[in-house]
């Protein structure tokens, strides 16, 4: 299943893995392998560190992220996914990397976005969208990893500023953030319901275990 071309399943010692071509060859951003397959370097995505590398393991059928995508990312980190990311979209697609904690946010610009001209770092909370002074015009894809009580009403919000009509959210929902005494299956449903009612039409629902046993994805779109 080629969900783009940017990225591969590659077969390592009898285990198959999910890699995305590297932007940034002999670049390894957070210790993960590079293979090279067909003349090109692959870096393997490691799904026990990325969640989106557990949903293509998982099954994503449709991944909206592609080669030249425009993609706003909510809680960047140190740009683990970010990086992955990047490599999808390659120079033809931007990657809004949103973080507010500074520690971790400097790993992201020395580590990430120095390296990458297509990663634009924006150190901010994803709960004031319209202080983004960095971001411009109307993206393909949000992306929302923040584990916050409310982070479905954080998305929505910034899907309503910047996702473009007929665009597609992919929301990470830490269960345990939102009702440690709920059946984790129930807390993904009430998340997804939210979402009906902000407009979005629900894709795909996926539990990430093995690889992470407190988050579910929900991809959906308007
Ligand atoms: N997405 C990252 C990855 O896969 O490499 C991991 C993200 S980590 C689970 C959650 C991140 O969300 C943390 O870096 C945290 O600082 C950030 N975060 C928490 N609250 C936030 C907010 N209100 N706005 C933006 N980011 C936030």
């Amino acid at each position: 299943m080629a969900e783009s071309d940017a990225i591969r399943w590659i077969s390592v010692a009898g285990e198959k893995h999910v890699a995305t071509l590297n932007l940034v060859p002999g670049d390894s951003v957070y210790g993960e392998k590079l293979v090279k397959q067909d003349g090109e370097e692959y870096r393997l995505w490691d799904p026990f560190r990325s969640k989106l590398a557990g949903a293509l393991k998982k099954g994503l059928k449709n991944m909206p992220i592609k080669n030249g995508s425009k993609v706003l990312y909510l809680g960047a980190s140190t740009g683990t996914t970010v990086s992955h990311v990047s490599d999808i979209v390659g120079n033809s697609g931007i990657v809004f990397a949103v973080e507010p904690a500074t520690r971790v946010a400097r790993e992201l610009i020395e580590n990430v976005a120095a390296k990458r001209k297509n990663v634009v770092p924006v150190i901010e909370d994803a709960r004031r969208p319209h202080s983004y002074f960095s971001v411009f015009g109307k993206v393909d894809v949000v992306y929302c990893d923040i584990a916050q009580p409310d982070q479905t009403e954080i998305a929505i919000a910034n899907c309503s500023a910047y996702l473009k009509p007929g665009g597609a959210m992919i929301l990470l929902v830490k269960t345990q953030s939102i009702d440690v005494t709920r059946d984790p299956n129930a807390v993904i449903a009430q998340e997804a319901r939210k979402l009906e009612k902000a407009g979005f039409t629900i894709g795909q629902i996926l539990k990430l275990e093995p690889f992470d046993k407190d988050h579910g994805l929900i991809y959906c779109f308007k």
